[in-house]
């Protein structure tokens, strides 16, 4: 599943591609026709992401509201000065097209036409997410300090914390040395502070690459590149403990472990995640 950075990105580039004049969007596969005849012609005014959910503004207070899911892709193409675009292929939900630009949705989870009231009511649901601007991390302190789920439950659950999906998660508690079965209630407010502050450092740099990228040299030459240039990357595919199960931990030698938590594999390494 797509994790918030992707929804990030999408946003910045279908504004990008569409802000400002007027988008032609249709459905070819038919299930969104009506949705696609009440947005057909408008403006795009903003393009936003909120953890996992994308949120787009036309002009008159129309919005399109879309979750990609466990499968959903949304993908851009940029065409050939007066090229025709390209007919679409397969099942789209939803094409949004102008002279220079096609974009096609597949098989997302949810894609509706919404009033500005149903994005207000579908962002109160949302914890904070690290990558907007103003985040407030004490929202999601507030629900982890009372719970006593696990704080691996706890980084995975929307309502809490938005936009981290299972690949943060597992690298965010390894790069913590974070007990990932340690109750929310038992955590401290300093360990969350660290967590956060890490997820704010961590997501830019997966929306500017494209690519998740947790461990220290990575995120180190990333960081220092984007500093002075748009562009960094591609990385090598590696982590600390994400989908490294037997494989010997990088940092103490013992096997990583995984176990399903929230639906998902966790990984960790059980020496160096240890409760002190
Ligand atoms: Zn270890």
């Amino acid at each position: 599943m797509p994790e918030g950075h992707t929804l990030h990105a999408l946003a910045r580039d279908l504004y990008a591609a569409f802000a400002g004049s007027a988008v032609s969007v249709s459905s070819p596969q038919g299930r969104f026709a009506d949705g696609a005849a009440l947005l057909d012609g408008r403006r795009l005014c903003a393009a936003s992401a909120w953890g996992k959910h994308l949120f787009l503004e036309f002009e008159a207070d129309a919005w399109l509201h879309v979750h990609l899911g466990l499968i959903g892709k949304f993908s851009l193409q940029q065409l050939e000065p007066g090229a025709p675009a390209p007919a679409p292929v397969g099942a789209v939900r939803l094409r949004l097209a102008n002279a220079r630009n096609v974009a096609e949705l597949r098989g997302p989870n949810l894609c509706a036409v919404v009033t500005p009231e149903h994005v207000t009511a579908v962002q109160a649901r949302l914890g904070p997410d690290p990558l907007r601007p103003g985040a407030d991390p004490d929202l999601a302190w507030q629900r982890i300090s009372r719970s006593g789920r696990t704080i691996a439950e706890l980084l995975m659950d929307q309502a809490v914390l938005a936009g981290v999906g299972n690949l943060y998660r597992c690298e965010l508690l390894f790069r913590h040395r974070v007990d990932p079965f340690r109750p929310g209630r038992e955590l401290r407010q300093s360990t969350w502070t660290a967590l956060w502050e890490d997820l704010v450092r961590l997501m830019p740099l997966g929306v500017a690459t494209g690519q998740i990228l947790t461990m220290a040299d990575q995120v180190e030459d990333a960081a220092a590149t984007l500093a002075d240039s748009d562009r960094a990357g591609p990385y090598e595919r590696r982590f600390y403990v994400y989908q490294r199960t037997g494989e010997p931990c990088r940092v103490c030698g013992s096997k990583i472990r995984t176990q399903v938590v929230a639906g998902r594999n966790l990984f960790w390494c059980g020496r160096c995640q240890r409760r002190r």
